[in-house]
């Protein structure tokens, strides 16, 4: 009986993962069409000075409409992408996109707002990397300031070549944030040789605020003022967090407590300043 139930296991197991396979194959293929046929888009969420409440800047974020997939969430595909190397021409195509969007406002007579694109390790360590960029921005015609690159940790200190990539992005002026720090594996010491403005705390630390959590969230801040970096912390759904980030003096904010991430079209009004009333 063991020997039946063991087998039956096995077959429902695999039956499983050959599911998850052909799903994943077929994720690829309808990957491989998605950008020529238009399936992509970005939405926007603003990142707020938490002093002033003004609209610093926003993130874009890709999003997959798929006809029959539904709407696929970045975390599902963007690793498949990164694996394929479709990342490539679908980040180039964010950065294009967002930065023709972000001169499009400036166009509109908007106030100045950076625009915080993601980056892959796959895109940061092609050689062509730096031209890309240089490319894009002489495009659109966006000003290489109002572009922020959101590198990861583990990215930027892998790599032998980092070091002259974030020198070649800083010549030109281009704004460089570490996404979702503090759970990477960088030496806080190595921190001060890379050409880095801004920290990101990550989402996690914020989420539940209990005593490490906190000392954690106040040691990010202080290591970035000590570093003369631009702190902010992400991913702020409650009053109480708003109003614990402010005690603690950090500058910059983003999450679904200020604003979602929205279509392009639903952006005019967080022009407005100052915008919210904070705590
Ligand atoms: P990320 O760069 O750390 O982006 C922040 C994520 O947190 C976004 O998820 C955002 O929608 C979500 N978020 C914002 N505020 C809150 C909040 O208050 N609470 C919670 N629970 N979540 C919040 P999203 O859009 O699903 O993107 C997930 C990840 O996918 C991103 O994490 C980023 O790593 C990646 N990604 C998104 N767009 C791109 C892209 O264009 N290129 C690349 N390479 N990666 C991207
Ligand atoms: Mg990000
Ligand atoms: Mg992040
Ligand atoms: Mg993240």
């Amino acid at each position: 009986l063991a020997k039946e139930n063991g087998k039956n296991n096995y077959q429902f197991f695999t039956k499983e993962l050959d599911e998850k396979n052909a799903q994943k194959m077929k994720m690829e293929r309808e990957l491989h069409k998605a950008l020529e046929r238009g399936q992509f888009h970005l939405h926007y969420q603003p990142q707020f000075d938490l002093q002033s409440g003004h609209m610093l800047g926003v993130e874009a974020l890709i999003r997959w409409e798929h006809p029959e997939l539904g709407m696929v969430s970045p975390a599902d595909f963007i690793p498949l992408a990164e694996e394929t190397g479709l990342i490539i021409p679908i980040g180039k195509w964010v950065l294009q996109t967002a930065c023709r969007q972000n001169k499009k406002w400036q166009e509109a007579g908007f106030p100045a707002i950076r625009v915080s694109v993601n980056v892959s390790v796959r895109q940061f360590t092609q050689p062509t990397f730096v031209n890309t960029v240089k490319e894009v921005l002489e495009q659109t015609g966006l000003s290489p300031e109002w572009l922020d690159l959101e590198l990861t940790e583990s990215m930027i200190l892998e790599g032998e070549c980092s070091h002259s990539v974030l020198q070649k992005l800083k010549d030109l002026n281009i704004h460089v944030s570490m996404d979702d720090f503090g759970t990477g594996y960088s030496s806080l010491s190595s921190l001060r040789h890379f050409s880095i403005n801004r920290l990101k705390i990550d989402q996690t630390f914020v989420k539940t605020l209990d005593d490490t959590n906190k000392a954690i969230v106040a040691m990010i801040i202080t290591l970035a003022k000590s570093l003369k970096m631009d702190v902010l912390a992400e991913g702020i759904e409650t009053m109480e967090q708003a109003a614990f980030l402010k005690e603690m003096n950090c500058q910059e904010v983003q999450g679904y407590f200020f604003a979602k991430p929205m279509p392009m079209e639903k952006m005019n009004v967080f022009f407005k300043r100052p915008l919210v009333a904070f705590p």
